[in-house]
């Protein structure tokens, strides 16, 4: 049975059953089990399988505050699978980005607001993967926040530079001993107000993103407070908005120094746009499970209702479109997961590649997981838009998905941009 029931049945037993984390792990199963290398198969099956039962001891009905969850996850080594992490004392296998892209399938059928905001815990690690430089507190924040004790959150978005990030305004100013003291506002952080660890970036010049420095700061310190902003549209994900005042960052906790904060920022932005690409595939995939169960099920002048055109045609064009996005981020996945394996980094031009790619599968996944998780909840009727599924959530969360990790007018402008270089090598 579906842990989520809400507070009045309108699902009958038999479908609300059907629809059961198992089941509709079986489904996605069933469509990529073809696809997938042996080892990623089961790595999702495994994580599915710790899912359902985590879902079914706890009784979980999905109102709870999935922070709790996190430590329970952790110890699964499924706060990230991005990395092997064998230098921290952590061996995940598999590891990549294929292996990431498991995981969050796994997690967003369980749960699509836990996924979405567990994953500012990962855009967190990876600045500080590249930037450690054997600093014992930066190593001790990063086992904290694999293993699942602490949450980490980025501070890129202020209240007056959003898409402009780049001409921040909060500031950081270099004191006698070699620490900063920052100033500023931060805004839209998700997971912010329970971060135990944050990256944070400010200028030594307000709008001049060529003094900016990247700063690990602990949330316990002086200086640093979050308040939670309210989306209706995801009431369980905090998001913060955080003010710094004279927050001092002692000399180990600077990641980049003025100068480099820049390149830091932009180093980790292809990860983030296609660990968002993973979001929106999941929950596309998560909402087409609901429908095509439901539709195969719901009887309307006695007939299933798939088999009316009205329903079964626009659900098999939605779910070509989820399985050709599917295909082509387990494509680039492999790329790059076959490239971190034989060369330890990816190369230059790779890189720069990517950067028009993953604003590319971005823009069109966002857009495909909104429009998807719509129309399934509206061929559902009044089952896909009541609180008895997690049909609810998922159309809460697809509609901030275009918004975080750039816009989708600054993924268009990237593309833009590419198509300008591209012409001008003609
Ligand atoms: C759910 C959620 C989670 C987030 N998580 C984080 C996080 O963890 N850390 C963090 O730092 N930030 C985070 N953000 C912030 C996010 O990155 C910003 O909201 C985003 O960059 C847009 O900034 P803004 O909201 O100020 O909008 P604005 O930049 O003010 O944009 C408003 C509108 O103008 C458009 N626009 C702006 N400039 C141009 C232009 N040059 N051409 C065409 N159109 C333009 C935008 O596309 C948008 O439609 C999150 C946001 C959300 C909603």
């Amino acid at each position: 049975m579906s842990n989520k029931k809400g507070q009045v049945q309108c699902i009958n037993d038999e479908i609300l059953e059907k629809l059961s984390l198992k089941n509709r792990n079986k489904f996605l199963n069933y469509n990529l089990m073809s696809y997938l290398k042996p080892e990623h198969l089961n790595f999702l099956k495994k994580t599915q399988k710790f899912f359902e039962r985590f879902e079914k001891n706890r009784n979980i009905n999905h109102s709870e505050d999935f922070y709790d969850w996190i430590p329970e996850l952790g110890k699964e080594g499924l706060v990230t699978r991005v990395h092997k992490f064998d230098n921290l004392g952590f061996n995940f296998e598999p590891y990549g980005m294929t292996a990431e892209f498991m995981r969050i399938l796994a997690t967003d059928f369980f749960d699509p607001q836990l996924a979405m905001g567990g994953g500012a815990t990962v855009l967190a690690i990876n600045p500080i993967l590249f930037h450690h430089e054997d600093e014992e507190v930066r190593l001790k924040a990063l086992k904290e926040m694999i293993s699942g004790e602490k949450v980490g959150c980025i501070c890129i978005t202020e209240p007056e530079r959003g898409s402009d990030a780049v001409h921040m305004l909060t500031k950081c100013e270099e004191q006698p001993d070699g620490s900063f003291l920052v100033n500023g506002e931060k805004i839209y952080q998700t997971s912010g107000p329970k971060a135990g660890w944050a990256v944070v970036y400010a200028v030594t010049e307000e709008n001049n993103g060529n003094t900016m420095a990247q700063f690990l700061v602990d949330t316990s310190w002086e200086g640093w407070k979050a308040e939670r902003i309210n989306i209706p549209w995801t009431p369980r994900i905090f998001i913060g908005k955080e003010t710094f005042t004279n927050l001092r960052i002692p000399k180990e906790y600077i990641l980049g120094k003025p100068g480099e904060g820049r390149s830091h920022l932009f180093e980790g932005l292809n990860m983030e746009r296609l660990g968002i690409v993973c979001l929106n595939v999941a929950e596309a995939w998560n909402a087409i499970s609901h429908a095509a169960i439901y539709a195969n099920m719901r009887k309307q002048f006695d007939q299933e209702i798939l088999k009316y055109q009205g329903v079964g045609f626009p659900l098999s064009d939605l779910w070509a479109e989820t399985m050709s996005l599917t295909l082509a981020t387990l494509n680039i996945f492999g790329m790059i997961d076959d490239k971190m394996e034989q060369l330890g980094t990816l190369p230059k031009e790779f890189n720069l590649a990517l950067m028009a790619t993953a604003s590319q599968l971005k823009c069109i996944s966002a857009k495909l997981s909104e429009r998807t998780a719509y129309e399934c909840a509206n061929l559902m009727g009044g089952a896909g838009v009541c609180d008895n599924t997690l049909m609810h959530d998922l159309l809460g969360v697809t509609r901030i998905q275009e918004i975080g990790g750039g816009t989708r007018q600054v993924q268009q402008y990237i593309m833009s941009l590419t198509l300008r270089q591209i012409f001008k090598l003609l």
